[in-house]
Parts: C-alpha cells; structure tokens; sequence
C-alpha cells in the first residue's frame, strides 16, 4: 500500500457540519421511542449532538428501565419507525444546507486525485443518506463513511472509515492524512486515537469558545471560506 503525504481522506459529519435538520431527527427518534417502549426515557435535558443514534437509544432506554435484552429485541424496530419518521419531517421541510458546504464539497472533489471524500456520522447509515439526499446532496459524492450503525462509540468510527478508504483506494492513511470535519467537542476527540488532524466549525449547537477549549487543529466560524479551510485540509504533514 503507497503512503504519499499530499493525500487526505477527508471526513464531514452531518448535522451541524453540513446540514441541519431544523430538529427533524429529534422529532422522528422522540416519536419513534413512544410508539415502541412508551416512554423516551430523559430525552428533554439529553444533548443529541455528537453522539451515535445507538447511543442515544441506549442511554434514553436504559434510563427508563428497558433492559438489555428487550433494548436487543426492540431496536431494530425503532430503526425502521425513526426512518419513516425521519422521511416523513424532511419531506414538509428539508434540511438546510450550512453556509459554504456545497463550495466547499465541489473544491475538495475537483481534487478528486489527492482527496477522497467521506463521512463519519453518528447517524445510522439509512438516516445519513435520507439527511443528505433531502437536502439536495447527491449522496453518492462521498466514497464512504463510518456511521453510527458500524458502531456504537463515536471514537471506533474514524477507524472503520480509514479502513473502508484504503480498501477502495489501496493508499495508506494514516495520523494527520485523516481530516475529521465536524461541530462538537466529540468529532474534536474522536481523532485522537489515530493522531487525525480535526477541523471545528461552529456551525452547530457550539460556540467557537467552546470548541477552542477543546483544542481542535483548526477552527472556522462557518465553512464559507474556502480557500482556508482547504488549506487547513492540505497543510504539510510536517513528518
Ligand atoms: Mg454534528
């Protein structure tokens, strides 16, 4: 496998980073839980963002009571309810696209050669592309992605891209080559283990003091200037 150190697998998160549902997710997961275990656990004071959809199920759930084995049995379920939902709240109104983010994607795939596009979400992989799609992205302009349906924690999916990527690609990906693009302190730090390079973009629920306080490689406002953000993408690996 070649190693060449102008490559970048560069990997976009979805709501905040890309797109915002407008609580389109929340509501068809809210609506979801009550169909099937009649209760949505603390959802009210629970923060979604940054985290897998199969971890939300499991924290609401196992709040309420659910035990494990009905948590097993029902999920599946849930799923199917949440993506019917899901479809349901993006038809009356689909996501909107955050600031720069269609520039952005056009400029990295002109650099098709050097960069390859993905996505690292939480979201289960059906809900991911139903977000992407009703927003008007066509979904097949990311080679890959590692969702919240490949695994539960957010830090074990930046391991599963890197992998799917040098399958596809047969080049080596490796430490600051791995770009992670996402809004929350948890795309911040799910880099860390594999040593990728992170971009904050504050576009979602938190503040550019917030995110600084996490120390991401870079960090934007929005994704509107281009030409920076590529840079912060293609800067010198430095080994
Ligand atoms: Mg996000």
């Amino acid at each position: 496998m070649k190693t060449e150190t102008s490559r970048r697998l560069v990997l976009f998160d979805i709501d905040g980073t890309l797109l915002d549902t407008q609580g389109a997710g929340r509501r068809g997961f809210h609506a979801a839980l009550l169909d099937i275990f009649r209760t949505t656990g603390p959802i009210d004071s629970y923060r979604f963002c940054g985290r897998t959809d199969p971890e939300i199920a499991r924290y609401l759930l196992t709040a309420a009571g659910v035990s494990e084995d009905q948590l097993a049995a029902d999920l599946p379920r849930l799923w199917e309810l949440y993506l019917g939902n899901l479809e349901e709240e993006v038809r009356d109104r689909p996501p909107r696209i955050c600031p720069g983010v269609i520039e952005l994607l056009d400029r990295i795939e002109r650099d098709g050669d050097r960069l390859v596009l993905g996505l690292l979400t939480g979201n289960i992989e059906r809900g991911a592309r139903l977000k992407i799609e009703s927003a008007g992205i066509d979904y097949s302009r990311f080679r890959l992605g590692a969702f919240g349906s490949d695994h539960e924690i957010r830090d074990q999916l930046p391991a599963v891209a890197v992998a799917r990527a040098e399958a596809k690609t047969s080049h080596h990906f490796k430490e600051k080559s791995v770009v992670i693009v996402g809004d929350t302190p948890a795309d911040i730090a799910c880099g860390a283990p594999l040593g990728a390079r992170s971009i904050a973009v504050a576009t979602g629920l938190f503040t550019e003091e917030q995110l600084a306080a996490c120390a991401p490689d870079f960090l934007f406002g929005t994704l509107e200037d281009t030409e920076s953000v590529m840079q912060a993408i293609g800067e010198e690996l430095g080994d």
